[in-house]
């Protein structure tokens, strides 16, 4: 038997709701530069705290992380850029650019898809409400440019995708991107968008809102669902190759 030693002290994983608040207070991205892609970082290193206090932790970026851990990026300064979080100091999430690419691309919402097949450079709207394109994907020099805006049912921006530059409200009670899929609730168990970026060809919208001039899509995971017709559409697939799969006049 062996006496006299001790078992080093298990790190435990970081509770979600202590994530959530550090999420909240630094504007869902990184502190010094706005990326949404970023680790749970105590500002004082673990092995000195040995606690997972949210006012003492942070979010940074694999760079800005890796600059911390190396030195390189001085203590100080990400206690000032947590004091004044990127995403809340810029009024305006970091873009983040999605790379989707080919000459096919699908979309799946509410249990149904569609896909778009290329034969050479184009435009499409996917999905048209009163003349104006809310879902549109441009095809040019190999790359799929995907543009869509998602709104909450109260029609406040959620997040916005330009040409492939994906941007989100720091306004939202809580903003997530675990792996490929972002996730905006509006409170606990309350989901208003979730979005999967299967890149290189596929998005699959599981929850969210699509607006225009006062008429509303709903997708729910199963159907997806149109105010002012009242309609509920589930289980429909589509192939194009030209023209809108989806359009509502
Ligand atoms: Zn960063």
């Amino acid at each position: 038997m062996k006496a006299g030693g001790h078992m080093p002290k298990k790190r435990p994983n970081i509770p979600e709701s202590v994530k959530r608040q550090i999420r909240q207070r630094c504007g869902f991205g990184c502190v010094i530069c706005g990326l949404p892609l970023y680790e749970y970082e105590h500002i004082v290193e673990w092995a000195s705290v040995k606690r997972h206090d949210p006012n003492e932790m942070t979010l940074l970026c694999p760079t800005h992380h890796a600059e911390k851990t190396r030195g390189l990026l001085p203590v100080a300064e990400v206690n000032s850029a947590n004091q004044d979080p990127f995403n809340y100091r810029s009024g305006r999430p970091e873009a983040f650019p999605l790379r989707y690419s080919g000459d096919s691309c699908l979309v799946s919402m509410g249990g149904g898809t569609w896909r778009q097949d290329f034969t050479q450079d184009a435009t499409v709207p996917l999905l048209v409400i009163r003349g104006c394109s809310v879902i549109e994907v441009k095809r040019q020099d190999e790359r799929l440019l995907l543009s869509l805006r998602i709104y909450s049912k109260q029609v406040k921006l959620l997040l916005q995708i330009a040409e492939n530059e994906l941007t989100f409200s720091a306004s939202s009670w809580d903003v997530e991107l675990v792996g490929r899929k972002l996730t905006i609730r509006g409170g606990v168990r309350d989901i208003l968008a979730q979005i999967e970026f299967r890149t290189p060809d596929e998005i699959v919208i599981t929850r969210g809102v699509f607006a225009f001039g006062g008429s509303q899509i709903r997708v729910e995971p199963d159907h997806i669902f149109l105010q002012e017709y009242n309609i509920r559409m589930e289980g429909y697939s589509a192939r194009t190759n030209g023209g809108s799969a989806l359009r509502f006049d």
